[in-house]
């Protein structure tokens, strides 16, 4: 007997938002180029009885310089009516501050991670700040303690977690970072995280500029549109067009939540 495939929803809740007076999205230039505004988001994904949180923001220990936290991740998905506090299942693309913080809002959670991305954020490579300057040293003591709490199911490349969602181990902007493909009532949905920062990123192949290895980055962007019928179903992590182009979950969640299936 085959197990049936839930069709889940799928959201993304904004919680932060950076204006963008000092920073740049693109590897290579263009006089046209102006400073791009920034949404920071976190992702539920609900069906079969279950909901799986797609990475955990950041949290007041972090918030600074142009970055303005609107609402905790915590406080966000309780806009949907999920308590941080339940949550068993979270997702947790990379080891990047705004998608790493806030474990200690989501006590009962299990954290789906893959191995060289924790092997990036705690080794050899952390000795170079350029490789650092993305972590935040309290959040990745969090996921050592989680470790030794046996809270992490480490993955090495791809993996089905549950009926309809796989992850799948992309690499690029980070060593390990996985992004989630998820089966929806449209069809299969790629959640990207920071594989892809904005849609111009992807679609004028100009990566973003934090970059581990630009071979894997483009790779993946290749890699991702195989795992879908069309590019508009691979979501980027940062691109404010999310909030503006997506229907909001319900209207008095306008500018904060959005269905994304
Ligand atoms: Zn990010």
């Amino acid at each position: 007997m085959t197990q049936a495939i839930p069709e889940y929803e799928v959201y993304a809740v904004k919680y932060a938002e950076r204006l963008g007076s000092n920073h740049t999205t693109f590897v290579f230039k263009d006089i046209h180029d102006g400073p791009m505004p920034m949404d920071y988001f976190v992702w539920a994904i609900i069906g079969g009885g279950k909901t799986f949180i797609v990475d955990l923001g950041f949290d007041r220990r972090y918030a600074r310089g142009e970055r303005h936290l609107l609402r905790t991740p915590a406080e966000g998905l309780k806009l949907l009516d999920i308590d941080a506090a339940q949550v068993e299942e979270v997702i947790v693309s990379h080891m990047h501050y705004d998608h790493a913080g806030s474990l200690p809002d989501f006590p009962r959670a299990r954290l789906y991670l893959q191995e060289d991305e924790m092997a990036m954020s705690t080794g050899h490579f952390m000795k170079y700040k350029a490789f650092r300057h993305g972590n935040f040293i309290e959040y990745t003591v969090d996921f050592v303690r989680a470790v030794y709490d046996d809270r992490v199911q480490y993955l090495d490349g791809t993996q089905t977690i549950a009926p309809g969602i796989e992850l799948h181990r992309v690499g690029g902007h980070t060593h390990g970072i996985q992004i989630a493909r998820v089966w929806t009532r449209g069809g299969w949905l790629v959640l990207a995280s920071d594989a892809v920062h904005m849609y111009d990123n992807m679609n004028k192949q100009n990566p973003y500029p934090a970059v581990f290895d630009m071979r894997a980055m483009l790779d993946g962007f290749r890699d991702m549109q195989n795992l879908v019928d069309s590019p508009d179903r691979i979501i980027p992590g940062h691109d404010p067009l999310i909030i503006k182009n997506f229907p909001a979950a319900s209207a008095k969640l306008e500018g904060k939540v959005v269905r994304l299936d």
